[in-house]
């Protein structure tokens, strides 16, 4: 689950990562009053997407006045931003973050991420803040400074030492940062996070260090215990087909091909999806309804995947085994009586009762191409999408 930059920065607060002074706003009006709160003459106006890449699209601009607040607020809210992580149709922006601008001396980069090769969290930080820390890796790994966390004994002394003057920061700031990088671990742990970025984090002209940005994402499979988080999910961020889905606990994923899938088990979603590429098409979406799925949320699935206009043909593909290909053609047949479908559906089912789920598909009236395999199944679909 993911959380806009405002909703990050309140957690920093929490647990005393510092941040600039501001606040969340919806119309202009309440950008000006939390303007005015801060004080000073300059201020910065954001736009609050899931997206990186503000900057450069236009969705941050200083503001040099109250009244220029006002004008920044009104072209900011409302307005459609592109960036390079939106994709061309962009993100429309109902919420800006009001802050102080700051006196920056110097910015860099700092992020904890999961690696699951050394099954640790890793520290990252890097002088070369403020760019695309994928650009840096790329060019110049040399510049990006690394710390693998063992969960057991925690984040150490040395280990900050190490992030610290490996970026070359100023001595002095060592106190600073120490406790600046200590607590934002804590934050990562405490909330199971899966990948905390501060891309920039600044140290400003008088000597502190802030959180200029704050990308926070955490584990779905840990929400259960943070029951203050899932309220912080803004539904406007999420593809209404995937919230649609997750309702029915279905693990569906929104992409741009025009093959919808329903298969059973993450490794055969993964295995046809490869499949269709192979043979020339394209995957809409990847499905998996689950091993233990019921007539019901095959008829959810199912429904999500025929209410995408994209989809041209639907490939069918299950391994019977916990799921009996009787519930699957039950759960498709009952889909088919609450929606039309248009779109001509391949269909491969093998193992438990697949000859009964066969025949009740074989007599519903449903236009279906059964597929000998795998393979014939992928070609068959994609001639037709
Ligand atoms: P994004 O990464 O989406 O482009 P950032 O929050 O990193 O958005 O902002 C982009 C740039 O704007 C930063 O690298 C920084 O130079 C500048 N900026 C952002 N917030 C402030 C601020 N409060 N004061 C001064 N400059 C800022
Ligand atoms: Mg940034």
């Amino acid at each position: 689950m993911k959380i806009h930059e405002y909703q990050a920065k309140q957690l920093f607060e929490k647990f005393q990562v510092p941040i600039p002074q501001g606040g969340m706003a919806t119309t202009a009006h309440e950008a000006y009053e939390i303007a005015e709160g801060i004080g000073g003459d300059s201020f910065v106006v954001k736009a609050q997407i899931h997206a990186g890449g503000r900057g450069k699209g236009g969705g941050v601009k200083v503001a040099d006045s109250l009244s220029d607040v006002i004008t920044l607020a009104d072209q900011i809210l409302g307005m459609t931003l592109v960036t390079h992580q939106t994709g061309p149709e962009g993100r429309l922006v109902k919420k800006i973050l009001v802050e102080q601008a700051l006196d920056i001396r110097q910015e860099l980069y700092l992020g904890i991420v999961i690696d699951r090769t050394q099954a640790r969290p890793v520290l990252m930080m890097s002088a070369a803040g403020g760019m695309e820390i994928e650009e840096v890796a790329a060019r110049t790994p040399e510049l990006i400074i690394k710390e693998a966390i063992d969960p057991a004994v925690g984040l150490q002394p040395f280990q900050t030492r190490n992030l610290v003057f490996g970026v070359g920061l100023d001595p002095m700031l060592l106190r600073t940062a120490s406790g600046f990088i200590n607590n934002l671990y804590k934050m990562f742990v405490a909330y199971d996070c899966s990948l905390v970025e501060i891309n920039p984090l600044v140290v400003t002209t008088d000597g502190q260090m802030l959180a200029l940005d704050a990308k926070v994402t955490f584990d779905d499979n840990a929400l259960f215990r943070h029951k203050d988080l899932p309220p912080l999910e803004d539904p406007n961020e999420i593809d209404p087909l995937e919230l649609e889905a997750k309702k029915h606990n279905l693990n569906y994923i929104r992409l741009d091909g025009t093959v919808g899938a329903m298969v059973n088990g993450a490794g055969l979603a993964m295995a046809t999806m490869d499949l269709i590429k192979l043979a020339g098409a394209e995957p809409a979406n990847f499905l998996d309804v689950g091993g233990g799925a019921s007539a019901d949320m095959i008829a959810n699935g199912f429904r999500i995947i025929l209410s995408d206009p994209r989809v041209k043909a639907i490939l069918i593909n299950i391994f019977g085994g916990i799921l009996r290909c009787d519930v699957l053609a039950e759960g498709v047949m009952e889909a088919a009586r609450q929606v039309k479908v248009a779109v001509p559906i391949i269909i491969r089912l093998e193992g438990t009762n697949c000859d009964i789920g066969r025949n009740l598909l074989g007599a519903s009236g449903l236009n279906f191409t059964v597929a000998g395999d795998m393979l014939d199944a992928a070609q068959k679909v994609a001639a037709l999408a």
